[in-house]
């Protein structure tokens, strides 16, 4: 899919919306600017990733921002304190992230290499921020000035609080979309996320390009691939769990994705995930 690119790293990929691919963990923050404010989708894993992102949004805007966390997984979030010292007052997430994030803690230690300070909470900047503004089952519109943002939740996929958040004809999915390399089963619920997925392509009339967390804007089409090949894996795990429910393991060649990933979705399915 082909995008325009600003001299500044950002992809437009629809009015006023952009995506820039950052070099931490491949996340793509989101920028949509309106008149009055702009809002961010993803702040990155802390305060050395949260200030690129936030210094390329200054490169585009210095309206007031808000903040959309698309999920509570550290990547997404660490780096809200940095918008919160420049200013930021409303952060978005699902309901259900805000008690992800309260205890993010627990993630600190994934970030040890490109951010010790955020892994160490060592310090400016290095606190959590946890969103004061949710969205639970119904959707909620961001008014920015001449443009506005659809927030809402699809289904418990990825995580149980994974927040899309739609401008125009581009959607920004978070990790319920990957590109470029296999979905993360750690905290997901494998067979709600095929029929999350299976909504989010029903929804095709009102978009055309999906904003994954990681790797590049995708068309409908990988989002029912995903979809279908997320289904597949999972009957083929179902069916290892009938023939030889003492070794599941033999399955893991034949899943279509790679072991890492096959043995966490196995792992999830077992727990009743
Ligand atoms: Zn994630």
């Amino acid at each position: 899919m082909s995008q325009a690119e600003t001299t500044d790293g950002w992809h437009q990929v629809g009015p006023q919306t952009y995506v820039l691919a950052t070099g931490t963990y491949l996340l793509n923050a989101g920028l949509i600017v309106g008149s009055a404010r702009a809002a961010v989708v993803d702040t990155g894993a802390g305060p050395r990733h949260g200030l690129a992102i936030l210094d390329a949004v200054r490169s585009m805007t210095q309206l007031p921002l808000v903040v959309i966390n698309t999920h509570a997984h550290f990547d997404h979030f660490f780096g809200n304190a940095v918008f919160a010292a420049d200013g930021v007052e409303e952060f978005w997430s699902h309901e259900a992230a805000v008690a992800g994030i309260s205890a993010g803690e627990s993630q600190r230690h994934f970030v040890a290499e490109p951010e010790p300070e955020m892994a160490a909470a060592t310090g400016k900047t290095t606190a959590l921020v946890v969103p004061n503004r949710t969205v639970g089952a119904d959707c909620v519109t961001l008014e920015l000035g001449d443009r506005s943002v659809e927030l809402f939740h699809l289904g418990r996929g990825h995580t149980d609080n994974d927040l899309l958040a739609a401008a125009g004809p581009v959607v920004f999915t978070g990790d319920l979309i990957e590109e470029g390399a296999d979905p993360a089963f750690e905290d997901a619920y494998p067979r709600e996320w095929v029929q999350t997925l299976e909504q989010l392509a029903r929804l095709q009339h009102r978009y055309d390009i999906f904003v994954p967390g990681h790797g590049r804007p995708v068309g409908i089409d990988h989002v029912r691939v995903q979809a279908s090949t997320m289904s597949r894996a999972i009957r083929i795990a179902t069916q290892a769990k009938r023939e030889a429910p003492a070794d599941t393991t033999k399955a893991i060649p034949i899943m279509p994705y790679a072991p890492v990933q096959a043995r966490e979705l196995m792992g999830r399915l077992r727990s009743g995930a």
